[in-house]
């Protein structure tokens, strides 16, 4: 049987901008199921959901409305994986992709490499966009906010904020499995900082066993190596909620926090996060359910 979960970030979600996540969280989830439903495969099904949440301006730090650099201007990072092949994809720092995820897969699909950034991964971009576009007045709002605290505060000036991340996992109806991530990382990251989505085995990862995607503050994400200590704790024979538990509790240690979204070859998914919020959807078809939880948890969803 066939199922995706998605995340649309974890982090402090407002009270005004929930109905957006539902809304988005839903389109996403419609999206990625409709290519399973027919027959699609895992990759196609996680390109198409978290494409469908880049493309919302309304929510999400992803594609348009990621969140602007220092600079104000919007870096891309976005990876997948595919669990069947381990074949991977990702680009970072991008700027002129209108997906950054489909970017990532044309990388996966057409190149010898694994991961662009840059203007490397730009030149691959099909039809670029104006980096301008990317902005909406909603992330500007928040960028300017994040300067005047900045300017405010010069002797230690705030950390880079984020949030609102975008991921979905997929098991198709072949019991392949696959992972994508795409992300405009942290509010006033310097330019040219990449986080944990686009690494492989940070924060997006798959295999023939388990897919996960990852959002929260990338660095303690990428030194935790997260999403691939995850897999490993489930080879080693760990509980989904056991190992989910500890890769949140990995990430603190690592001085994060954040959530994860996670799909097993045998049909169960789970989720786990410890910020205010995490914006969550999943379906199996016959159940689908979108919201933006907020009490931190570990959960490994039943199986019917
Ligand atoms: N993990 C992302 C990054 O650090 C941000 C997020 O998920 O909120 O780039």
């Amino acid at each position: 049987m066939p199922k995706l979960i998605v995340h649309g970030g974890a982090g402090t979600i407002a009270e005004a901008r929930r109905s957006a996540y539902h809304r988005g969280l839903r389109a996403a989830l419609a999206a990625g199921w409709a290519v399973l439903d027919a027959g699609g495969d895992a990759v196609e099904a996680a390109l198409r959901a978290v494409e469908t949440m880049e493309a919302d301006a309304e929510a999400f730090n992803a594609g348009v409305g990621g969140s602007p650099n220092r600079d104000g201007e919007v870096e891309l990072d976005a990876a997948v994986v595919r669990g069947a092949d381990g074949s991977a994809g990702a680009v970072a720092a991008v700027r002129t992709a209108p997906s950054a995820v489909r970017l990532a897969d044309v990388v996966r699909r057409t190149t010898p490499h694994v991961l662009l950034v840059g203007p490397g991964a730009d030149a691959l971009v099909e039809r670029p966009i104006d980096p301008a576009h990317l902005l909406t007045p909603h992330s500007r709002a928040a960028w300017e906010r994040w300067r005047s605290r900045q300017a405010e505060a010069d002797a230690a000036p705030p950390p880079p904020t984020g949030s609102a991340t975008v991921g979905a996992v997929a098991l198709d109806a072949a019991g392949d499995l696959a992972a994508a991530t795409s992300t405009g990382g942290v509010l006033g990251k310097w330019p040219g900082r990449v986080g944990d989505a686009p690494i492989v085995g940070a924060g997006t990862y798959a295999d023939r066993a388990v897919a996960v995607s990852c959002t929260g503050r990338g660095e303690a994400f990428l030194r935790a190596v997260t999403a691939k200590a995850l897999a490993e704790r489930l080879a080693a024979g760990a509980g989904l909620d056991d190992a989910l538990a500890r890769a949140l509790a990995d990430v603190r240690d690592h001085g994060g926090e954040g959530g994860l979204i996670v799909a097993t070859a045998d049909g169960r998914l789970a989720y786990g996060f410890d910020t205010a919020h995490l914006a969550l959807g999943w379906t199996d078809g016959t159940t689908t359910v979108a919201e933006v939880l907020a009490e931190a948890t570990v959960v490994v969803l039943p199986t019917p």
